[in-house]
Order: structure tokens, then C-alpha cells, then sequence
């Protein structure tokens, strides 16, 4: 009988050859984190639209797999929904909190296992503080660079915080992956959430603020690296492709509301 040893040499063969299949999160669900009517379009679009005002959304995602919680972006702070935030780009206000939101799903701030931020913009990390015992997981050069001497901290810095130098399979079965997507700031990341009936998703943080802008590639006058973000909005770009993904533009209004919202989900 020499047939044995060559069918497990060959599952053998087939196992090393084919990886584990990538898993899907269960659900995510789309959470209205605020609303920003700015007053000139062009801080987005140097050159294009001068003048003219733009309403752009301000989006929290969170994603469940198994038991734990991940939340993307945690938008402007819950006090927003309180008192309007004006400045000189115009005028912040907050529908609905986010405590709200996760509470309408009995989430608790201690069931969130992961926070993690696409960078540290205010209407990003507005209610990071809120889950002091999450692991908020960010890149290095986006900390080094927010804490900066003579900066306002963004968030306590005291806290749980893996800090990452690149990409990371966050859950190890490739269901949500955050990708470092430099350019907007120093450390700003995307992520890339696959779902079973979904499929892919990236969604942007701030790689671009809205349509028009990711499909001629402008680059925003506030950003710290034009090069970079060229080369991050390609690396998406090669993403989108490869897993046949969808892009879901945190700040695009029009995305936004063609979408399902908290506590109604994709899966
Ligand atoms: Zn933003």
C-alpha cells in the first residue's frame, strides 16, 4: 500500500499551498458622528469650487466579530450634540451621540475590544476618552506627531494604545485589516472590512474628504504629504481591485445618506 504516503504527502502539499481562506466580520453598522456645512469647498479642492460651500457627514463605523467590538473613527465630541462647534470652516453639529448610538445596541463603552482612528483630526477623535479601557489602535508617527510639544492633545495619552508601523490583520483572519495610508497626516490609516453577503469595504478616513476629490486625486491644502497621499490613495486603489471592494467615503454626504444606519447594519 504506497498510495498512503503519497495522499498525505499531497494534502500536505495542498495545505501549504492554499492559505486559510480570509473570514468576515459579522456586522457593521454606519454611525452618524456628526455633520460639518463648510463654508469653501476649495480647503479640499485647492483651486476647484472656490466659495462654495460643502455639507460633508462625519461617519463612526462599528464592526462586530464573534464577541468583540471594533469601533472605526469616533467623530466629533458627544458635547457637539450640545452646543454647534463654529470656526472659521464653518459650522459642526451632532445629530445624534455616539453614547447614544452604542447604547440603542447595548453596546457598552467596555465591550469595545478595539478603537481605532484613522488620524487625529478633532471630528475623529472627538470621543476616544469616552472607552479608556479599549485598545486604541493607532500608528506611531500619527502619536509622535499629535503629541508633539506645544500641541493640544487630542485624547489622553494614558491609556491602552497599540501603536503600528504599517498594516495590521486586526482579528488575524483577515476579516478587518487596517492599511497605513499616510499622506492626509503622518500616520493616517484606512480599513478594509469583509462581510458575507456585503463582501469588501475600505473605508477612506480621511484618504479623500469626498467623491469628486478621489476621482481626480486632489489633494487638500491641510495636508501634511502630497506625495504620500498620492501613493496611499494607489495603494487603496490596488486594495479596491484585488478583493472587488466598495469605497465608503467617511466625510461624502451623498454616500452617507444612500446608506443603512445604526442600529440597521450590513452583514
Ligand atoms: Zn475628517
Amino acid at each position: 500500500m504506497r498510495i498512503a504516503p503519497l495522499l498525505i504527502g499531497l494534502a500536505a502539499a495542498a495545505a501549504l499551498a492554499s492559505p486559510v481562506a480570509a473570514q468576515t466580520a459579522d456586522r457593521l453598522y454606519v454611525m452618524d458622528c456628526g455633520h460639518n456645512a463648510a463654508k469653501d469647498q476649495a480647503r479640499w479642492s485647492p483651486g476647484v469650487n472656490v466659495g462654495k460651500p460643502i455639507e460633508l457627514s462625519d461617519t463612526c463605523y462599528l464592526i462586530k466579530h464573534g464577541a468583540q467590538w471594533l469601533l472605526w473613527d469616533t467623530g466629533y465630541p458627544d458635547a457637539v450634540a450640545d452646543s454647534p462647534l463654529t470656526s472659521p470652516v464653518g459650522t459642526a453639529t451632532r445629530a445624534k451621540k455616539l453614547a447614544v448610538q452604542l447604547a440603542e445596541l447595548n453596546v457598552k463603552p467596555v465591550d469595545v475590544t478595539f478603537v481605532a482612528v484613522s488620524h487625529t483630526h478633532g471630528d475623529h477623535v472627538g470621543n476616544v476618552d469616552m472607552f479608556p479601557t479599549s485598545t486604541l489602535l493607532i500608528q506611531k508617527p500619527e502619536v509622535d506627531w499629535a503629541f508633539a510639544e506645544g500641541k493640544q492633545p487630542p485624547f489622553k495619552k494614558d491609556r491602552p494604545m497599540k501603536l503600528l508601523s504599517g498594516d495590521l490583520d486586526v482579528f488575524g483572519d483577515g476579516s478587518a485589516t487596517i492599511l497605513s495610508t499616510p499622506g492626509h497626516t503622518p500616520g493616517h490609516q484606512s480599513l478594509l472590512v469583509c462581510l458575507a453577503k456585503t463582501g469588501c469595504v475600505v473605508l477612506t478616513g480621511d484618504l479623500a474628504h469626498f467623491k469628486d476629490n478621489w476621482d481626480n486625486d486632489r489633494v487638500p491644502s491641510m495636508n501634511t504629504n502630497a506625495d504620500q497621499t498620492h501613493a496611499s490613495r494607489a495603494k487603496v486603489a490596488k486594495v479596491l481591485a484585488d478583493k472587488k471592494a466598495q469605497l465608503w467615503i467617511n466625510h461624502d454626504l451623498p454616500t452617507f445618506n444612500s446608506q443603512k444606519h445604526s442600529p440597521q447594519f450590513y452583514d
